[in-house]
């Protein structure tokens, strides 16, 4: 990879993607800082180089064409002013006479967020003339946007063919890919699998991937119910991919063939409706009520589950295993989070990436009880599945 390390980057204005995608309340408050925070490395290794650093990020989906209050940066900006006690330029633009303006009369080590990229549809469409309209404003491309690095977008990858010479890895990418190399590659058995959430659609890449380096895979979150009811089982209102209930039998096949144990719940929290003081009760999964819906792991695989963690020596995780946001669907997921803590105390490589994984390991104050935490779900995944990623692709080539 090559780094910013040796690198000295006095005077030059560089472009810095960076993955500021952080989960904001009605508030406009940050909710976890996890991925501001894993860019300040770059940014301060550029501030003491005395480089005119300009940031590129994106936050959220925007549907307009164009500016977008709902996703601004500006929260993002004032967020890393204070976090990096330093001034942040902020104008609500990203291309335009104001914006180069600014950049021509930067000093060294000032900092320049520009706007939201997506305002520009281009920019997921990965419009090269656009990604050579962003890449005029510098003479240096850095990609330290892990999280979204698993995406062709213009500054995300289009945009480092215009920097032949002069385009990096930033720290927070070069330690996200010398850790899940270790997890891949260097990994001790037994190697545990925990994958949840609500869709298997949207995990049955990495779940197939798995099958090839796991020993064992724990399965939680939504998705049990497409699995259950491809075994015949009654899953009354609970969250179901009808269209996957045959991917979700041929995964079970393969893994037979294969060897790996797939553990799915045998008892399920369920609930009369989707709220937090619903009544509830914890059932067998062979007799869930036609009229409720499985909001969690039942005591009893969490159990399982735990004593498997805590056996593992490799541990990866990806999705909560119920409705962990209410207070009354947590135990499941905050029991994953407990054993990981364990099994990497006991000596385990444990790895937690994605979003509401990651809150999820931050609300129960297990953040420094993991060996990793991942800035990228979707790359996260994504990097386990091919081993490399568009961003990664785009650095390396032609080198
Ligand atoms: P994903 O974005 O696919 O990783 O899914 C994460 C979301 O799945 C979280 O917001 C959870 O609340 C939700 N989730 C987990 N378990 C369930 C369940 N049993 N029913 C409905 N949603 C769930």
């Amino acid at each position: 990879m090559k780094s910013i390390k040796d690198v000295n980057f006095k005077g030059k204005k560089v472009l810095v993607r960076v993955d500021f995608n952080v989960p904001l309340d009605e508030h406009k408050h940050i909710t976890d800082d996890t991925r501001i925070c894993e860019a300040v490395p770059t940014i301060n290794k550029l501030v003491a180089d005395g480089a005119k650093i300009i940031l590129i990020a994106h936050l959220g989906r925007p549907k307009k064409n164009g500016f977008d209050e709902e996703f601004s940066l500006k929260p993002i900006a004032d967020y890393l002013e204070k976090l990096l006690d330093k001034k942040v330029i902020f104008i609500q633009k990203l291309l335009g006479e104001e914006v180069e303006h600014i950049i021509n009369n930067m000093k060294d080590g000032d900092i320049f967020l520009l706007e939201n990229i997506r305002f520009y549809p281009e920019e997921t469409k990965g419009d090269e003339a656009f990604a050579k309209k962003i890449a005029a404003l510098g003479e240096c491309y850095i990609n330290d946007a892990f999280g979204s690095s698993h995406r062709l977008h213009c500054s995300t990858a289009v945009i480092a063919k215009f920097f032949p010479n002069d385009r990096y890895f930033g720290f927070l990418m070069e330690y996200e890919v010398k850790n899940l190399n270790r997890l891949m590659r260097e990994s001790k058995k037994p190697f545990t699998a925990i994958i949840g959430g609500s869709k298997i659609s949207s995990k049955i890449k990495i779940l197939e991937s798995l099958l090839d380096i796991a020993d064992n895979i724990l399965i939680g979150g939504g998705m049990v119910f497409t699995f259950l009811k491809a075994q015949g089982k009654e899953i009354g209102k609970s969250l179901c991919e009808d269209d996957c209930m045959q991917v979700a039998d041929n995964l079970m096949k393969k893994a037979k063939i294969k060897r790996v144990k797939v553990f799915l719940p045998i008892d399920v929290v369920e609930a009369e409706k989707f709220d937090n003081n619903a009544i509830r009760k914890e059932v067998s999964v062979d007799k869930i009520n036609s009229q409720y819906m499985g909001m969690d792991i039942g005591e009893k695989t969490a159990k399982i589950y735990f004593d498997v963690i805590a056996e593992s020596k490799t541990i990866l995780w990806n999705g909560p295993m119920g409705v962990f946001e209410m207070s009354n669907f947590r135990m499941g997921t905050k029991a994953m989070a407990e054993a990981i803590a364990e099994a990497t105390a006991n000596g385990a490589f444990s790895t937690v990436g994605g979003g509401d994984s990651v809150a999820a390991i931050n609300m129960f104050g297990f953040a420094d009880k993991v060996s990793f935490i991942s800035t990228g779900g979707g790359a996260m995944l994504e990097y386990v599945e091919n081993g490399t990623l568009p961003g990664i692709d785009a650095i390396n080539e032609n080198r």
